[in-house]
């Protein structure tokens, strides 16, 4: 669990998650549809982002093309975007991850369409989680070097070696009328690749889909005050533990919104109030119907905005986006074990009040792009 003290030293977004001119988000407010060239420089705009920033991390593409009810005898093309980062002395195989996924696709119509809940934010959410945890993974796993615990005599006394990965999926939206068919291209199309992509044998998991030991999706996040209800009853735990990271923000007045503890409506219940992990149709369906374990951060009811053309960056709640990355980004360090190694002192933050009594904050020190 992360101390109060590092839960204030997570990064905030700050301006990189303007509208406008944010270094993360604003390059992804535009129309991406599969096969274009929003989707091309959008595509380009995570790649070089990792490639700048994040230059250990291990980049790949998963491409194919399918027919759509547009496609006439054509096929589009689509492209997922994987960012994986594996402590340094492990080979393929023996990783288990915490694997973050939003769809970086937009919706064909109506024309203009930005999808900045859905999921633009999400995009921007994740790129923010993976540069706050860089330093700290890089710290953790050379205390670990040190302390002569990796590689084999790592293994016995831990039970996984865990890793974080990052998935950008293309062609969530479906191009006429939602189907089993006409939605979900990229995921499918990954999820059958990762499920044949077998690791050498005795790797401790079999192939790229078991090396997911929790598939976290972000969707249609980004409206004000959220709901978001506990969609599967075999990562319940999960979804407390996310709760329960977000009630922490809160008490440690990190949170931007006053509306953080109150996000997930079933985070003190030994049950969700309903179990609709199967019913709300998205990226996860390939993936769960093989066997991986889901969180779904997806509010219900759907925002407003939802498939209309007012999803755009000027809806959007900017403290509530700031409020999911930081969270994102907590639960992430701790499913990685990485308290103690934040960089506490870096982090001076200085505190003043917005001109609506909310607490505002600005990071002195900000990461820059
Ligand atoms: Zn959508």
């Amino acid at each position: 669990m992360l101390s109060s003290s590092t839960l204030k030293a997570i990064p905030d977004p700050g301006d990189d998650f303007d509208i406008k001119n944010g270094a993360l988000l604003s390059p992804i407010l535009r129309p991406r549809v599969p096969g274009t060239a929003g989707s091309a420089a959008v595509l380009n705009h995570f790649v070089s982002f990792f490639k700048e920033n994040l230059p250990a991390w291990n980049l790949s593409f998963q491409n194919s093309t399918q027919k759509t009810p547009i496609s006439g005898n054509g096929k589009t093309p689509f492209v997922n975007f994987i960012a994986t980062r594996d402590p340094p002395w492990t080979s393929p195989g023996e990783v288990g991850y915490l694997t973050l996924v939003a769809h970086y696709d937009s919706l064909i119509k109506p024309e203009g369409f930005i999808g900045a809940i859905d999921s633009a934010a999400p995009c921007a959410m994740m790129m923010h989680v993976a540069r706050s945890l860089e330093p700290a993974l890089v710290k953790k796993w050379a205390s670990m070097d040190k302390a002569g615990v990796k590689g084999e005599s790592y293994d016995h006394y831990f039970e996984e070696h865990k890793g974080l990965q990052i998935i950008f999926l293309d062609g969530e939206e479906a191009f006429v009328q939602w189907s089993a068919t006409d939605s979900t291209y990229g995921a499918r199309a990954l999820a059958a690749e990762m499920e044949t992509s077998i690791h050498p044998a005795l790797s401790t998991y079999h192939n790229a889909l078991s090396s997911i030991s929790l598939f976290l999706l972000l969707d249609l996040l980004g409206a004000p005050s959220p709901n978001v209800p506990s969609y599967f009853k075999t990562t319940h735990w999960a979804y407390q533990r996310l709760a329960d990271v977000a009630t922490r923000l809160a008490s440690t007045s990190k949170a931007l919104t006053s509306s953080i503890d109150r996000w997930f409506s079933d985070a003190d219940s030994s049950e969700g109030s309903y179990w609709l992990g199967g019913r709300i149709e998205d990226d996860h369906i390939p993936f769960m119907a093989r066997g991986v374990d889901i969180l779904h951060m997806i509010p219900s009811k759907f925002p407003d905005v939802w498939h209309k053309i007012t999803d755009d960056g000027e809806h959007l709640d900017i403290p509530t986006c700031k409020d999911w990355a930081v969270l994102v980004t907590a639960f992430a360090a701790e499913w990685l074990d990485l308290e103690g190694f934040f960089d506490l002192a870096k982090a001076g933050m200085k505190q003043k009040r917005g001109p609506l009594g909310r607490t505002e904050r600005t990071v002195t020190s900000k990461t820059e792009l």
